[in-house]
């Protein structure tokens, strides 16, 4: 690891103000994952300003929904009692990530700006476009048992490794920034980016944002809800697929569905064709099947993960089911 800077503030007008002075460096809150990419030469900031003691660790139930702080904590979030009855989707998304330990350390802003595990990506003497652009990709001739099917790019075939960002997307949530032009809001979906020809930006944050927080509108979808996790152990390990899925019923008719996949694309990928088709259906096994088809439209595997072509669809149905009841 190389020496840097550190600076700690408490405003979040003093966070941005310290990042615009030094464009050279990064804000560090939990460190979960920031600190393993420094200590592995991966990243290299020349100042990290220390945002822990800024006020936005807030869980708050409004009129229109739910207010997250970026500096919640990722546990504090899953046994919050209003998360677990009116988002448990969320909740359960959150559960399902890292252990204990770091699920303690993790902060929600965190988790979203979490890079991905491709192991090319961490060894530095491998080629990686996301590393360092214009030296390869490893991984699209080489070992991506754990790599993307959807979205992906002859630059990078990289996923996002985040749970919770899978169930954000799913339930429609909206991210608060701010940074040097003041506050704006982008839309959960609309956050991470697909790596096309420049996979060395993960998300839509312009230089010196700092995310302030998270809003999730009001929902029905508070007993229906699965969000299924297949992995290599079960605890501590990435998604090699993993199904958020929400449904609001009417006896047994689809009102409303929200369907989205992680460990499959370099974002929180939506299955908003499946959605469409099972509003107004039974919630019935032949159903989510058409859905899983449908959701798997376009998926393309790269070798040592097309095995995850077939779990998809098989995973679709198995989160379906299960929140189907
Ligand atoms: Fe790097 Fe992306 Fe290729 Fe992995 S998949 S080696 S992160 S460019």
């Amino acid at each position: 690891m190389i020496n840097f800077e550190y600076t700690r503030v408490s405003s979040v007008k003093a966070a941005v103000d310290a990042l615009a002075k030094n464009p050279g460096g990064g804000y560090i809150a939990g460190g979960t994952n920031l600190v393993d990419l420094m200590k592995k030469g991966v990243t290299a900031p020349a100042r990290l300003i220390d945002i822990n003691n800024l006020p936005l660790k807030d869980i708050e139930e409004t009129t229109t929904g739910l207010k997250i702080g970026a500096l919640a904590i990722n546990s504090d979030v899953s046994e919050n009692e209003t998360v677990k009855k009116h988002y448990p989707l969320l909740a359960l998304a959150l559960k399902a990530g890292a252990s204990a330990q770091l699920r303690n350390m993790a902060t929600v802003g965190g988790n979203m700006m979490q890079r991905t595990r491709c192991t090319y990506f961490y060894d530095t003497a491998m080629p990686c476009n996301k590393r360092q652009p214009g030296s390869g990709c490893g991984a699209l001739q080489g070992y991506n048992r754990m790599h993307a099917i959807f979205g992906a790019s002859d630059k990078c075939i990289a996923v996002h490794p985040s749970d919770m960002c899978v169930a954000l997307a799913a339930l429609n949530a909206t991210i608060t920034v701010n940074g040097p032009k003041g506050e704006r809001k982008i839309v959960f979906t609309d956050f991470h980016r697909l790596p096309g020809n420049e996979p060395e930006k993960d998300n839509t944050l312009l230089k010196g944002e700092l995310i302030t927080g998270i809003s999730i509108p009001k929902n029905s979808f508070t007993k229906n809800v699965h969000y299924l996790k297949i992995r290599d152990r079960s605890s501590y390990a990435f998604a090699l697929i993993s199904v958020a899925a929400a449904l609001e019923l009417n006896g047994n008719t689809i009102k409303n569905v929200r369907l989205a996949m992680g460990g499959v694309a370099h974002k929180p990928w939506r299955l908003t064709e499946a959605e469409r088709f099972l509003i107004g259906k039974n919630a019935s096994k032949e159903n989510f099947t058409k859905a899983a088809e449908l959701a798997m439209k376009g998926a393309k595997g790269y070798g040592h993960n097309n095995f995850k072509l077939k779990m998809g669809p098989v995973a679709i149905v198995e989160a379906l089911m299960k929140a189907a009841g």
